[in-house]
């Protein structure tokens, strides 16, 4: 049971990401970055499978030279996700790259010298239909901006930005997006809310360089999550120092939790205390492991005892409140007759929620057997 997310999201122009759309309303998409070698073929190949089979719309992968371009053309040619090419500088391997099939060049036009540059790399995204990012960091500002503004602040992000915009607006060239990210969360939200207002093109949010997993998952949920509530932000990218896969799977929390894109279940538990009547941290991270492979949108909830229990409940689309041996059992927001035995939950919620997605899928009413 889902109600509709309440943010009004902030108007924008799209551009598409190979089939994914961004910007104008359509679903925010989430990437991440693979971090094997790019000349590792099977290595990339097989973790930008396993991105995808998290659920991400887009991967992002390192070329840093002109060997690593060809490595790109064979790691294109073995997958279905969207790719987009991380540049810095070398020109030509954007023209290569751009050639091999990519989806998006990440490169500043800003950094790649000469006009006559400049010119082929955008004539090119121009003839082969590729949208840029143009992505600042506040980690690498340059050095005229620093010195103007004495350390990264979000009016030095948002000048950077509109250098690089600047370019792109005089070859008329409009097929773009932007990250002004930081790693510090008021520095990123600050400069993503000025560009807001400045331009028009999709924004790509990061909290950049977050931290590690818990760390970094907290600190990009607390500032992509104030950027989201806002409107602000058409695809994202979590930064963990940890698997991709991990990046994937928080950034679809983050969107869950705004209630803007639902992906899997939602779960719903108690921190459980000496009330409980079963064992709620166990069955809550036996189930999460267990239905990991869930993408159907469902909410789950799984409360220890009757205080919250059939509230919780009443508004998920499976339900469980503990009870003394044998527990209350609620399916679509209805309380079952049968009850669950205690020492057997996890196997038979599990069976149910199971049951629930294949008659939804069915579009069948819903009608599961309760095994007593
Ligand atoms: S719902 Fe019951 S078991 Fe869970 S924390 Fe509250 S009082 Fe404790």
């Amino acid at each position: 049971m889902f109600s509709e997310s309440p943010i009004k999201r902030r108007k924008s122009t799209r551009i598409n990401v190979g089939n994914v759309p961004i910007g104008d309303g359509a679903p925010i998409a989430v990437q991440s970055m693979t971090n094997t070698d790019t000349m590792d073929i099977d290595a990339t190949v097989a973790q930008i499978q396993a991105i995808q089979d998290a659920g991400a719309d887009i991967v992002r992968v390192s070329v840093p030279t002109m060997d690593a371009a060809e490595a790109f053309k064979s790691i294109k040619e073995q997958v279905s996700i969207p790719l987009v090419a991380d540049i810095h500088f070398d020109y030509r391997i954007a023209l290569k790259v751009a050639k091999y099939g990519v989806d998006c060049l990440r490169i500043n036009p800003g950094n790649i010298g000469s006009e006559e540059r400049i010119r082929a790399v955008v004539d090119s995204a121009r003839e082969h239909n590729i949208p840029i990012r143009i992505g600042v960091n506040g980690g690498s500002l340059e050095r005229d901006l620093q010195e103007k503004y004495g350390e990264p602040t979000p009016e030095a992000l948002l000048e950077s930005a509109m250098r690089h915009v600047d370019i792109l607006r005089r070859l008329d060239f409009d097929q773009f997006k932007i990250s002004v990210k930081a790693s510090d969360v008021f520095l990123a939200v600050g400069a993503y809310r000025l560009l807001a207002k400045e331009i028009e093109q999709p924004l790509h949010l990061g909290i950049t360089e977050a931290g590690g997993m818990r760390s970094g998952s907290v600190k990009s949920a607390v500032g992509l999550g104030m950027l989201l509530a806002e409107g602000i932000g058409d695809t994202l990218r979590v930064s963990l120092a940890a698997d991709p896969v991990q990046e994937i799977k928080v950034g679809f929390d983050i969107l869950k939790s705004l209630r803007i894109r639902s992906r899997g279940i939602n779960f719903i538990a108690c921190p459980s205390c000496s009330r409980q009547e079963f064992d709620v941290v166990s069955t809550m991270n036996q189930l999460e492991e267990r239905l990991e492979d869930v993408v159907e949108p469902m909410s789950v909830s799984v409360i220890g005892c009757v205080v919250n229990g059939p509230g919780e409940a009443l508004v998920s689309d499976i339900g469980l409140a503990g009870a003394n041996r044998r527990s209350g059992l609620y399916i679509n927001g209805e309380r079952q007759k049968a009850r669950i035995d205690n020492n057997n939950i996890v196997d038979q919620l599990e069976g149910y929620v199971r049951d629930f997605i294949a008659q939804k899928e069915q579009q069948t009413p819903i009608d599961i057997k309760i095994v007593e």
